[in-house]
C-alpha cells in the first residue's frame, strides 16, 4: 500500500503533462514528432525521454534536438509494428496531451578530444543526430535502405552507410571492413566508436573490432555501448527484418 502510494506520488512529481505538437511520417515507418513540454528542462545531446505509451507502458527515446527556450523537443520513432510503443507512435494525433519522464542522462561522453564512428540502426539515428557536431561517420543496419535514406535525409544528417540486415549478421562484416579501413588511414585521429541500437548486433561488432584493432595493432579508437533494444529469439528478427522490408518494399514502391 505504502510502496503503490509511493511511486504513485513520484509519478505526479516527475511526470511531465505534455503535447504533440507536430507530427510527420515517412511510409507508415518513421515517426517524427515535436513534443512541448510545460516547463524549461536542462538537457544534453545523448539524453532520453520516456514517454507513456499505453496504460502502464513507459517507452524510452531520445530527442534529437530541443529548443530549450521555447521548451520543445523532436523525438524520431521507428514504428517495427508491434510494441506498445510503436502503435502509439503511429496512432497520436497532432494536439494530442501526452506525459513525459525526463530528460534524463543516458550517453554521456566526458571527453572532447575525438571524433565518433557511430553504428547503430532505425532507433538510434536520432541519437547520431543529436551527437552530429563530433560525428565523423555513421553506419546504420537497416531493414530497408531506400526508406531509411528518406528518413536520414529529413533528419539532413550526414555523412552515413547503410547496410541492410542479413542472415546470421553477415552485413557486419562489411561495416567492421569500412571501419577498419577508416581507422588505419587516420591514425593521427582519436575516434570513439558509438554502438547502439540492437544488442546482438553491436555485441557482434564489438567483439570483431576488438580482434582487428588486436591484429591491426589499431589503437586510435575507443569503444561504448548503449544497447536500445533486443531480441531474445535471432531467428525471429531475421524472419521480421525480411518480412518488413517486404512490406515496406511495397509501400514505398
Ligand atoms: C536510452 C534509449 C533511447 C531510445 N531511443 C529511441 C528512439 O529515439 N527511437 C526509437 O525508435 N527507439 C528508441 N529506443 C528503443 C525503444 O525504446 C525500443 O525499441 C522499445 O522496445 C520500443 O517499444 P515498443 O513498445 O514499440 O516495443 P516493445 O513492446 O518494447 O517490444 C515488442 C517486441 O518488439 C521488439 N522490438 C523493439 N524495438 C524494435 C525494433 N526497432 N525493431 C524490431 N523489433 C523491435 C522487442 O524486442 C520485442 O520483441 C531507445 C531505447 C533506449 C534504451
Amino acid at each position: 500500500m505504502l510502496k503503490k502510494m509511493i511511486s504513485q506520488l513520484l509519478v505526479k512529481i516527475l511526470v511531465r503533462k505534455s503535447k504533440i505538437i507536430e507530427k510527420h511520417v515517412i511510409a507508415n515507418r518513421f515517426v517524427f514528432l515535436k513534443i512541448k513540454m510545460p516547463k524549461k528542462v536542462t538537457w544534453i545531446p545523448g539524453d532520453k525521454v520516456q514517454i507513456v505509451v499505453g496504460a502502464k507502458d513507459l517507452r524510452s527515446y531520445t530527442p534529437y534536438t530541443f529548443d530549450l527556450d521555447q521548451k520543445t523537443f523532436s523525438t524520431l520513432i521507428y514504428n517495427h509494428g508491434n510494441g506498445p510503443g510503436a502503435l502509439w507512435a503511429n496512432s497520436v494525433a497532432t494536439s494530442a496531451r501526452t506525459e513525459v519522464f525526463g530528460p534524463r542522462r543516458s550517453f554521456v561522453d566526458q571527453d572532447d578530444d575525438h571524433m565518433y564512428l557511430f553504428f547503430g540502426d532505425e532507433t538510434s539515428m536520432g541519437l547520431a543526430y543529436a551527437l552530429r557536431l563530433r560525428l565523423y561517420h555513421a553506419y546504420f543496419e537497416v531493414n530497408n535502405e531506400k526508406l531509411s535514406t528518406l528518413a536520414l535525409h529529413y533528419l539532413t544528417l550526414t555523412p552515413f552507410s547503410l547496410f541492410e540486415r542479413r542472415d546470421n549478421l553477415r552485413h557486419i562484416n562489411s561495416i567492421v571492413e569500412q571501419m577498419t579501413l577508416l581507422l588505419s588511414t587516420n591514425r593521427h585521429q582519436h575516434f570513439l566508436i558509438i554502438l547502439s541500437g540492437h544488442k546482438w548486433s553491436a555485441d557482434y561488432l564489438e567483439a570483431a573490432l576488438l580482434e582487428i584493432f588486436h591484429r591491426l595493432e589499431i589503437t586510435n579508437a575507443r569503444i561504448i555501448k548503449k544497447h536500445y533494444w533486443g531480441h531474445k529469439d535471432q531467428q525471429k528478427i531475421q524472419t521480421m527484418s525480411e518480412q518488413m522490408n517486404q512490406e515496406t518494399t511495397a509501400i514505398i514502391s
